[in-house]
């Protein structure tokens, strides 16, 4: 048997932003046996999977599923509106967003990288006043499409989507919309039809509690339409014979049957609790653990209050602390993981994820094995965060949940 040195006794605490650690519902979910994937019982489940997911990307429009991690649907979703030497304008948020930039390049399109200047760009959001400057430049309209990211992961920086939607139709300018929200979806507020996003890509690893493996494309009537013209080569990534076969609740290739178990368990989950409370559950766990980060006497990477993260927090290390080491510490001696500092980052800040299956309890054990982690590697902190975090949680208390007895 493969040989796997893991710690010897209780659970790993995944608290890095995605993989998300996964709920036992879902674990279970995905033992039931794998069926055939042309059956009948198995397209009844394919369609309430696919309108399921409509609601959480709040569309009624096609949610194209692949089995692929979201690197793959950032693939689609170029490759499905784009033709070879197209210019497309990018806005470097961060690595997410330097990732897809590399990737629109190895394509054979053509982005044009716009920001903040350096490292200060990785601790805002996107500017839309920018987007909207660039586009009323462009009077050719050479630019095809608008590239962002919505929820930063790699800074805990989130993006106002609409504002950019804003921007573009104050410019008068035809450019598509390209969305990433594979951090956000399932956590952060995000409305697809709502505000004119013409591809939304996500996955499944992070909001929506499952394992790696499973990424979207939400697919506007524009981008549809845009999908006719578009020359860059596409064969597994192409929209069209997908959409067509899920009419029926099938796809074209064998899908990753088990996973689907957990995304139909996932569903139900998240809309029995009610995307707006997911939203709020969120929200106030995200202040909570900011909370914490300021009681330590230490700062947030994100560095504009208005687009604080939901999904995670970046802590930035003191002068001389490798926040690396301070990490490995952690996950020696607690066994509990924190999202590494990634490209211009690493080495500067960690990443504390609170997202999807997160609670209360869940959170207070995050910060309290940073905090003992942090005093470990001999970071100077202000004061308790855990202290901090419980007395925000008292103070924003949600109501308790009634049994009868
Ligand atoms: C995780 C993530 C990706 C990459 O997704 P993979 O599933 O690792 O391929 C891209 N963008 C953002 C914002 C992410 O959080």
């Amino acid at each position: 048997m493969l040989k796997l040195d893991f710690h010897p006794a209780g659970r790993h605490f995944l608290n890095i932003p995605g993989p998300s650690p996964v709920p036992d519902r879902l674990l279970r979910a995905m033992s039931y046996p794998t069926i055939d994937h042309r059956g009948p019982e198995f397209g009844a489940m394919g369609l309430k999977i696919l309108s399921g997911i409509q609601k959480i990307f709040k569309t009624t429009q096609p949610v194209v599923i692949y089995p692929a991690s979201g690197t793959g649907a950032w693939e689609a979703a170029l490759a499905n509106t784009l033709s070879p030497g197209d210019h497309v304008l990018m806005f470097e948020t961060g690595h997410f967003a330097t990732l897809w930039k590399k990737m629109a390049e190895s394509l054979g399109i053509k982005p044009e990288f716009i920001g903040l200047p350096g490292y200060e760009g990785w601790r805002n959001g996107v500017r839309a006043d920018m987007i909207e400057a660039r586009l009323r430049a462009d009077t050719k309209h050479d630019i095809k499409a608008v590239c962002v990211v919505h929820n930063e992961t790699s800074t805990g920086v989130t993006s106002n989507i609409a504002a950019v939607r804003k921007a573009i139709n104050a410019a008068a300018h035809p450019a598509l919309l390209l969305v990433d929200t594979i951090s956000g979806l399932a956590s952060a507020d995000y409305r697809h039809d709502e505000w004119g996003v013409d591809v939304t890509v996500s996955g499944s690893q992070k909001g929506l509690m499952l394992p790696p493996g499973i990424s979207f494309n939400a697919v506007s009537k524009k981008a549809l339409e845009a999908s006719k013209t578009a020359k860059l080569p596409r064969a597994f990534w192409g929209w069209n014979e997908i959409i067509e076969m899920n009419k029926t609740g099938y796809w074209p290739y064998t899908p990753n049957t088990n996973l689907l178990y957990a995304l139909h368990e996932a569903l139900d989950m998240i809309l029995s609790e009610g995307l707006d409370n997911v939203f709020e559950r969120h929200q106030r766990l995200g202040a909570a653990c900011r909370t914490a980060v300021q009681a330590w006497g230490l700062e947030i990477q994100c560095a504009d209050p208005e687009v604080y993260s939901p999904v995670l927090t970046g802590v930035v290390m003191p002068d001389g602390v490798d926040a690396d080491v301070v990490r490995r510490l952690i996950y020696e001696r607690f066994n509990m993981s924190l999202g590494a500092g990634l490209g211009k980052a690493k080495g500067k800040m960690f990443r504390i994820g609170h997202l999807g299956e997160t609670s209360d309890l869940s959170l207070m054990a995050s910060l309290a094995g940073a905090e003992m982690g942090l005093k470990l590697a001999g970071v100077k902190l202000a004061g308790s965060g855990v202290v901090a975090a419980m007395e925000y949680l008292e103070s924003h208390a949600v109501p308790a949940l009634k049994i009868p007895v």
